[in-house]
């Protein structure tokens, strides 16, 4: 898009003439945009957060307020005297937006209205079952969500859906997942034909990253990256990286079924020596009772098994203690590699397994620290980052609502 509006002048007569409204639908995003971050804002405000020119401003805000995209509101100066500030903010209703968690036993629905709002929530259990029983099961799921809040279908212009394991680039299709396995799932196929909403799926733990990268960004200045290393029954991993303009690239590199040991312990994806088979819940609790490397790992372990392994390291167990080092080690093994290849940069930890960091410091750092990368570039920061399910929300809601601005401004300007 930026390669338009860089037209001369001379050439803007005729050609250029989507090139300008190009530039006029960026800006109403950015302005949507800053609204959502910091909520109510005043006309001077906007064009603080926007850089936009105060005219610029003031055209946005009358065209969006006619198209009932956006609001105003008075608010009264503090010592009651004066005139009251006028403040804009995004109309409730104008859009919904429904977020699907997917995690290992269960299916959390969140509907949000337009303003980022959340204004129902219930979770299923995940029954067992095939791909297509699944996805009838999201589709009821989200059915359930409309009975509910009695939200017209079409009022719905977003459905954000995540879930652990790999997500194919292009499309909303899961391509690998820790309970489905390698059998696909197709949303765009068994959802489009009843939803005219965008339909998004991301890796969990990408969500994490990006919504930490927004965090960090806007709380100090200086942000280049931070990478997301989420902790459980699965691994996963999430890059985020600050870009020219204030933008932040996310990726999700398949890090938890990285090789960490060749021919090494049996993994849930079927191949041997993952990072996850070594650093994973199952992984851990099969170092430390010391279960043959080949014996198929369970679906799933119940945490307070975990926990009671960790208050017995705790107390000076030597095997259990021994178990937690191995996962720490796999786990800077692969973090350096991923440094290598990309670029040294904190680390937040999170998820369910982050309540053992204190067990994993070490390994890690043993592990980490065999490598050029941190011997050039020191110890990278290691900090637990915990409530990673608000997280998960956060990045949910960003990214899927400013598709909908594109859209709403795309249709109401
Ligand atoms: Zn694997």
């Amino acid at each position: 898009m930026s390669g338009h509006h860089n037209a001369s002048s001379a050439e803007v007569a005729k050609p250029a003439r989507t090139g300008t409204e190009l530039l006029g639908l960026r800006n109403r995003v950015a302005v949507l945009k800053a609204l959502r971050r910091h909520g109510r804002l005043s006309h001077t405000e906007l064009s603080d957060h926007t850089g936009l020119a105060s005219a610029t401003v003031s055209a946005i805000t009358s065209d969006l307020e006619r198209a009932e995209v956006i609001e105003k509101s008075e608010q009264q100066a503090g010592s009651g005297r004066g005139r009251p500030r006028v403040l804009f903010a995004q109309r409730r209703g104008s859009a919904y937006l429904i977020i699907v968690i997917i995690s290992s036993d269960a299916i959390q629905y969140s509907l949000v209205d337009y303003a980022g709002k959340l204004i129902d929530r219930f979770v299923e259990p995940r029954m067992q079952g095939r791909a297509g029983d699944f996805l009838a099961a999201i589709g009821a799921g989200l059915e359930r969500v409309l009975d509910r809040s009695r939200i017209a279908r079409d009022r719905v212009r977003a459905i954000s859906i995540s879930s652990k394991g790999l997500v194919a680039a292009d499309a909303p299709v899961l391509r690998w997942s820790p309970v489905l396995g390698t059998e696909q799932v197709d949303f765009e196929a068994g959802l489009k034909p009843l939803w005219g909403a965008r339909l998004s799926l991301s890796n969990e733990t990408l969500l994490v990253a990006s919504a930490l990268g927004q965090q960090q960004q806007a709380s100090a200045a200086g942000f280049t990256g931070v990478t997301a290393l989420s902790l459980g029954h699965s691994i996963g991993l999430g890059i985020a990286t600050a870009r020219p303009a204030g933008e932040i690239e996310v990726r999700a590199p398949n890090f938890g079924h990285m090789l960490h040991v060749p021919n090494g312990a049996l993994c849930r994806c079927g191949a041997r020596g993952c990072v996850e088979a070594y650093a994973g819940l199952y992984g851990i609790l099969r170092t430390a009772f010391e279960v043959p490397l080949d014996t198929i790992p369970a679906k799933f372990v119940p945490i307070p098994e975990v926990d009671k392994l960790a208050a017995s390291a705790r107390s000076g167990n030597r095997m259990a203690n021994y178990a937690f080092r191995v996962a720490g080690q796999a786990l800077g093994f692969g973090l350096s590699r991923v440094f290598s290849l990309n670029s040294h940069m904190p680390v937040a930890i999170t998820g369910p397994g982050a309540r053992y960091f204190d067990l994993m410091r070490a390994g890690m750092e043993e592990g980490l620290s065999q490598s050029q990368v941190v011997r050039m570039e020191g110890m990278p920061i290691l900090s637990v980052v915990p409530d990673e399910p608000q997280l998960v929300f956060q990045g949910h809601l960003e990214r899927a609502m400013a598709l909908v601005d594109e859209d709403i401004v795309m249709s109401a300007t």
